[in-house]
C-alpha cells in the first residue's frame, strides 16, 4: 500500500538537560508519538525532564551507565540492564518493557538476560542477527543522525534529515534514531528535526509508539 508509511523515532537519551530539553519541545510540538530510551545516569542527573517527557511518550531504559555491552562479562551486563531498568521505573514510578543497547552493540549475553528479565521488546539489532527468543525486536532502519559530519562539512541542518525523509519514503517502516547530542545541540539542529517530522506527516506518514506497534501488528505473546 502506498500510503502505508510508519516511523518510529527512538530517542536515545544521553547529552546535556538542555540538548534532551531541546528535542523533547520538538516532539511535544509535533505533537507525534516517539520512544525515548533512558541512561540511568541521565535520569539520576535529571529526574524531572525525565518524568516530564515519559508523561507524554513511551519511557524505556538504555542500560545505567552507557557502556559497549559487547567487552562486558555476562554478570557486568545483566548489572547495566537491570539498574538501568530500575533507575527508569524508580523515577517515572511505572513498570518498563523495553530495551535499547547502547552503539546498538550487543550480543548473546544481551539477548539471554533480556529474555530473562521478561523484556517484551528490544530496539538495539543492527549490525547482527539473534534469536530473541521470545523478545520482540524492533529492527532500526538507520543508526544515528550525521550532524556532526554535516557541520563540518557546512551543510544546512535540514539537509542532515533528508536521508532520513529519502528512508521515510521508501520504506513501510523505518525505525529512525533521534540522539539530543546531535539534533538537540542547537535550534537550528532541533529546527531540522522538527522540519522532517513535520514533512512526514504532511506526507502521510504515522507516527508510533513502539508498544502500539506491537499491539497493532500481533507481534507480542
Ligand atoms: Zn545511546
Amino acid at each position: 500500500m502506498a500510503n502505508d508509511r510508519n516511523i518510529i523515532l527512538c530517542c536515545d537519551c544521553e547529552g546535556t538537560e538542555r540538548e534532551l530539553a531541546r528535542i523533547f519541545k520538538v516532539l511535544s510540538d509535533c505533537k507525534v508519538d516517539a520512544n525515548f530510551f533512558f541512561v540511568g545516569e541521565t535520569v539520576k542527573a535529571f529526574p524531572k525532564l525525565v518524568r516530564d517527557i515519559a508523561a507524554q511518550f513511551q519511557a524505556e531504559s538504555h542500560t545505567m551507565t552507557h557502556p559497549n555491552l559487547r567487552t562486558l562479562s555476562y554478570a557486568r551486563q545483566k548489572s547495566e540492564i537491570t539498574g538501568g531498568r530500575k533507575c527508569v521505573e524508580d523515577c517515572i514510578q511505572r513498570p518498563t518493557h523495553g530495551f535499547r543497547a547502547p552503539m546498538h552493540h550487543m550480543n548473546r549475553d544481551t539477548v539471554r538476560i533480556l529474555n530473562e528479565e521478561n523484556f517484551l521488546f528490544d530496539a538495539s539489532r543492527l549490525y547482527f542477527r539473534y534469536d530473541m527468543g521470545k523478545v520482540v525486536e524492533i529492527d532500526p532502519t538507520w543508526f544515528r543522525e550525521w550532524m556532526p559530519l554535516y557541520e563540518q562539512l557546512g551543510l544546512k541542518p535540514r539537509t542532515a534529515f533528508g536521508w532520513f525523509r529519502l528512508l521515510s519514503r521508501c520504506r513501510s517502516l523505518c525505525v529512525l534514531p533521534v540522539h539530543p547530542q546531535y539534533s538537540g545541540k542547537n535550534a537550528a539542529l532541533a529546527d531540522g528535526l522538527r522540519w522532517f517530522i513535520n514533512d512526514a506527516k504532511a506526507s502521510g506518514a504515522r507516527f508510533w509508539r513502539i508498544d502500539d506497534w506491537i499491539a497493532a501488528k500481533g507481534l507480542g505473546n
